[in-house]
């Protein structure tokens, strides 16, 4: 099947935390960094799928704060001589910063983890799903 928006296409507007959809600057509100919008403003589409969507990009969050931050400290300070009261500071300061700094990119990249499994629910692929097979919608 081909489809009009590709999963290349959905990994490239996940990661620059634009709207899976038509690519848009439009996840967040305006002056409210944090704040999902309900739907794209450009589009249409549906931002925030169901009432726990956030339970994943919550899980996201702090699974890259763990693997790309606080491992890396902890091998630093085991193997690398890293000293253990910078490695603890390091590591309280960052436990803290790092999932509010990420937060963004997180609920862009869980939204983009759905679309990539499932890119037939986007709306822009809706005409390339054949009338003889389920949508699944
Ligand atoms: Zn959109």
């Amino acid at each position: 099947m081909k489809f009009v928006v590709t999963r290349g296409q959905i990994v490239a507007r996940g990661l620059t935390n634009r709207c899976p959809n038509c690519g848009a600057r439009s996840l967040f509100e305006p002056g409210h960094p944090f704040t999902l919008r309900p739907g794209c403003p450009e589009c249409g589409l549906k931002l925030e799928r169901d009432e726990g969507s956030f339970l994943g990009a919550m899980s996201l969050n702090y699974g890259v704060t763990v693997c790309l931050y606080l491992v890396p400290i902890l091998v630093a300070y085991l193997f690398l001589g890293l000293d253990g009261t910078v490695a603890a500071v390091a590591a309280g300061v960052g436990a803290l910063g790092f999932p509010i700094l990420f937060y963004r990119s997180s609920r862009s990249w869980w939204l983009m983890n759905y679309y990539l499994v499932l890119p037939h629910h986007l709306p822009a692929n809706q005409r390339a799903v054949s009338e003889d097979e389920d949508a699944n919608t």
